[in-house]
C-alpha cells in the first residue's frame, strides 16, 4: 500500500460547483443559470479580450514568474511596495501559499463557520488544528467569541470580509476590535474577494492593517467583480517584503500563466467596466433579497455578489428541485448549516428564473 501524507489523505473535499453538462442532463435544459460560484455574470472588460488574443501573449514562452508588470500595476493601484505583493493562480493558491509558509504540524489557526472551505482545508493539509467560531443567530460575526479566538494566538487568523458565504462585512469598529486582540505571533489574513461588492460604508482592511503595524496578508482576486474566474489571478497583500519572500518560496514558481497576466493587468486598466458591472450587480442583489423575504425566508445582509438565507428545511433537496429547473446553487454542507442556501447574483434573467422558480416551490 502506498503511504500518504496522512494529512492530506484525510482531508474533505472541496464542494466546487455542479458540472454544466451534467446539470443540462439532468434538467434537459440548454440555458442554465450557473449561481453557484460566485461568477460575475456580465462577463469581462472587453479591453481583457482584446489582450487575449493580442500576439504579445507568446504563448510558447514561459510567463514572468515574478509577474513584475503586474505586481507593479497593483502597488500603484494600491500604494504599496510591489515586494510586498505576490500574485497567484487564484487566490485559493495564495491561501495554500500562506498555509505552507506559516504553519507545521499541530499549529492552531482560528477561523469562522460557516467559511470558505480553503479557509480550513489548506490548514488542515499542514497538519494544523483549525477553531472555528460559529456565527451568531441573526447570521452576523461573533465578536466576542472571535476576539477570544484571537487573543489565544493561533499562528494565523483566516477571515473573509466581506464573509463568504454568509455575506456582511466587518464594519471598522469591529475590525479594529480584532485587529487589536492580535498577539504577536498571529498572522492576520484577511480575505478580501468580494471587496469590490461592499458598500462605500466598509472600510478599507488594507488601509487599516497597514496602520495598526500587526503582521497581516489581505486577499484579493480578479475572479469575482472583474470577471476573471477561468483565468485564474488573486494577489496575497503582505504587511513586508520578508514575509511576500517566504510566501513566494511557498508557491510554484511559473504558477500565473501568460494570459492570466495580461488579462489582469487589462482589467486594471478598465476599472468603469468593473465599477459599472458591480453597480448593476448591487441593484440585482436588493431585488432578490427583497423578494426572498417576501417569500418568508430570513436572508443574511450582505456586502457580496450572493445571498445565503435559511429555507427552512434541509437545502440540498431545494438545490435538486431547482436544479431540474436548470438553476445551479450551492446548498451548504458544513454541520449545522445544513438549511442555507448561497445563490450567486446572476444576469436580471437568470435572477428572475431563479425567484420564479423559487416562488413555485414555496407556494406548493
Ligand atoms: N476567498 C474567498 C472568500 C472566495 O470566496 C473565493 C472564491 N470562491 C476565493 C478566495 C478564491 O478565489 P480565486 O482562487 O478564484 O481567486
Amino acid at each position: 500500500a502506498l503511504a500518504f501524507n496522512p494529512h492530506v489523505a484525510a482531508l474533505p473535499p472541496y464542494n466546487a460547483g455542479m458540472n454544466i453538462a451534467v446539470a443540462r442532463s439532468i434538467s434537459g435544459r440548454a440555458d442554465i443559470a450557473r449561481l453557484a460560484s460566485n461568477e460575475n455574470p456580465d462577463g469581462c472588460s472587453p479591453a481583457v479580450l482584446a489582450a487575449l488574443s493580442s500576439p504579445a501573449l507568446e504563448p510558447w514562452r514561459y510567463a514572468d514568474p515574478a509577474c513584475t508588470a503586474l505586481r507593479a500595476a497593483l502597488g500603484r493601484k494600491l500604494d504599496v511596495a510591489p515586494d510586498t505583493i505576490v500574485v497567484g493562480n487564484g487566490s485559493e493558491e495564495m491561501i495554500a501559499a500562506v498555509s505552507r509558509a506559516m504553519l507545521v504540524p499541530g499549529s492552531r489557526v482560528a477561523t469562522v463557520v460557516p467559511s470558505f472551505g480553503l479557509h480550513e482545508i489548506e490548514p488542515l493539509a499542514q497538519g494544523a488544528e483549525v477553531v472555528k467560531v460559529p456565527m451568531t443567530a441573526d447570521l452576523a460575526f461573533d465578536l466576542d467569541a472571535l476576539e477570544r479566538s484571537i487573543a489565544a494566538g493561533p499562528r494565523i487568523v483566516f477571515l473573509s470580509s466581506p464573509w463568504n458565504p454568509v455575506g456582511p462585512a466587518l464594519d471598522r469598529s469591529s475590525l479594529e476590535r480584532l485587529i487589536a486582540a492580535v498577539r504577536p505571533g498571529t498572522l492576520f489574513v484577511l480575505d478580501e474577494a468580494y471587496f469590490e461588492f461592499a458598500d462605500a460604508t466598509c472600510p478599507d482592511g488594507l488601509k487599516i492593517l497597514r496602520e495598526s503595524g500587526v503582521a497581516f496578508v489581505v486577499l484579493r482576486t480578479f475572479s469575482k467583480a472583474y470577471g476573471l474566474a477561468g483565468l485564474r489571478v488573486g494577489y496575497a497583500v503582505c504587511c513586508n517584503a520578508e514575509l511576500a519572500r517566504v510566501i513566494t518560496a511557498a508557491k510554484t514558481p511559473f504558477n500565473v500563466n501568460a494570459a492570466a497576466q495580461a488579462a489582469a493587468i487589462a482589467a486594471l486598466g478598465d476599472e468603469a467596466w468593473m465599477l459599472a458591472s458591480v453597480e448593476r450587480l448591487r441593484g440585482e442583489r436588493q431585488r432578490v433579497a427583497i423578494t426572498l423575504q417576501g417569500l418568508g425566508f430570513t436572508v443574511a445582509p450582505s456586502q457580496t455578489n450572493f445571498l445565503f438565507f435559511d429555507c427552512g428545511g434541509d437545502s440540498a433537496s431545494l438545490a435538486a428541485v431547482l436544479l431540474r429547473q436548470g438553476i445551479i446553487v450551492k446548498a451548504w454542507r458544513e454541520k449545522g448549516y445544513e438549511r442555507y442556501l448561497r445563490v450567486t447574483i446572476g444576469t436580471a434573467a437568470e435572477n428572475d428564473h431563479f425567484m420564479s422558480a423559487l416562488g413555485q416551490v414555496t407556494r406548493r
